[in-house]
């Protein structure tokens, strides 16, 4: 991409109401723009960033199984009144009425539609398991929208439905998104450390959140120590984590918490949820049994707020000059840096153009800012690799390549540049 055709308005100054780094360093570098409270549109590089975290939880999913669909965001208003939730989800859900009076509800999660489309479809125990997800838009009229995408009203969120015939096989079922989940925050370059959380009825190891610590989440955060080294070393294996003590405030309880307890503050990136026959039941998703008798199926439910995730990422790795992003869902892995309108604009075409034809995100910076002005804009927007082309390198036939991360600066000449960015 070449910035002049690239739509990237950064601003100087934060809005006073951008209380957290992650909501002023959106703001400033021109991934988000706010329309009302809690709502938001999602600029170019803003975007960028929801479809190469959405591309990471896609190829994840896929391997386990699960099929990819698209629900409407306008939902029948009488499947909730079917499941009862129509009064009893509360003031978070939006609803409206079409011209004929038929209530329709602003998606705030999809339990309800997925039975229905389960239950149309599905009647017998061979074709279960299924898991079935859709990457899609959320609304809910949170009482207090705050810190930009973090706590919005409408939000990019993953969500997956699975159906087993039993609590025995849902089990496995549960197992199978608490490993991938880890996996996915893993390949999103952050980690994320899963909390028991309250699953009302069931009971059991059937529901956690996942967070990723920074000290600006909203939740507090008790954890065995041991717990964080295993998924730094990266074991996911649920049965041999499952026991180690993690809470968020809601659950912690100080009585039995170990001796090596950390304290942290967490942001919910995830949460998945084994509800066993709730919804199955009461909206009679059925199916037969090996022995033809008709069955209640098992159902779980697992999300991961995507448009959070671009906040959190930025809490958890930023510095003074801005946005620290992650190789792995970076929008652009390299920007190129001519110091001059001249030599080194027509070399750092030609290393666009090679980069162009290896498929390798590159951003070539053509405006006639100053050089100071450039490295700041390019530092705030967090792109991991900065090819700066000056005249003394040109000299040698050398570029300087600058890691955002580390700051780390070295010149390497021409010709190696693709080999450099291959690995
Ligand atoms: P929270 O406790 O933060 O209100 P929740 O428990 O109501 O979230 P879930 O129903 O578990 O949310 O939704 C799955 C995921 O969607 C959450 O883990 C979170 O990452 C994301 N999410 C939920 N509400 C919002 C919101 N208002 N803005 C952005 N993301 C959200
Ligand atoms: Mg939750």
């Amino acid at each position: 991409m070449i910035l002049s055709n690239f739509f990237l308005p950064l601003q100087k100054e934060a809005p006073k109401e951008a209380e957290i780094i992650s909501h002023k360093l959106m703001l400033k570098a021109g991934l988000v723009d706010k329309s009302a409270s809690g709502l938001y549109s999602w600029l170019p590089l803003g975007l960028k960033l929801l479809r190469n975290i959405s591309e990471i939880i896609r190829n994840n999913l896929n391997q386990i199984g699960a099929s990819e669909l698209l629900m409407p965001i306008l939902q029948n208003g009488a499947l909730w009144s079917e499941s009862g939730r129509l009064t009893a989800y509360g003031q978070e859900m939006l609803k409206t009425e079409d011209r004929h009076g038929r209530t329709l509800i602003f998606s705030p999660t999809n339990e309800e539609i997925i039975t229905d489309i389960f239950r149309k479809y599905v009647k017998s125990y061979k074709t279960l398991p299924l898991n079935l997800y859709q990457i899609h838009w959320k609304f809910r009229d949170e009482i207090r929208p705050r810190f930009g995408v973090m706590r919005a009203r409408e939000f990019l969120m993953q969500d997956a439905y699975s159906f087993d015939i039993n609590q025995e096989a849902a089990a496995l079922t549960y197992q199978k998104y608490y490993e991938t989940y880890l996996k996915i925050f893993r390949d999103l370059g952050v980690t994320a450390l899963p909390v028991k959380a309250d699953n009302g009825a069931i009971g059991g190891d059937f529901s956690h959140e996942f967070h990723i610590l920074a000290n600006s989440g909203e939740s507090a955060i008790y954890a065995d120590a041991d717990l964080l080294s295993n998924i730094a070393q990266g074991n996911y294996q649920f049965k041999q984590l499952k026991d180690y003590y993690a809470a968020a405030d809601d659950m912690h309880d100080s009585k039995i918490a170990p001796q090596n307890l950390i304290t942290k503050r967490g942001i919910e990136v995830g949460h998945i949820f084994n509800f066993g026959t709730k919804y199955s039941e009461t909206l009679a998703a059925l199916v037969t049994d090996k022995n033809g008798q008709k069955i209640a199926v098992n159902m779980g439910s697992y999300g991961i707020g995507v448009s959070r995730i671009v906040a959190a990422l930025i809490e958890s790795s930023h510095d003074e000059q801005g946005i620290i992003w992650p190789e792995e869902v970076a929008p652009f892995k390299i920007v190129i840096n001519p110091l001059d309108q001249a030599e080194s604009f027509t070399k750092a075409q030609e290393i666009y153009q090679q980069l162009q034809q290896h498929n390798i995100a590159t951003l070539l910076d053509d405006s006639n800012r100053s050089p100071g002005e450039k490295f700041a804009a390019h530092d705030l927007i967090g792109i991991p690799y900065q090819i700066i082309i000056g005249k003394n390198s040109l000299k040698n036939n050398q570029i300087e390549i600058k890691q955002r991360k580390s700051g780390t600066k070295e010149l390497i000449s021409y010709n190696e540049v693709l080999e450099y960015f291959a690995k």
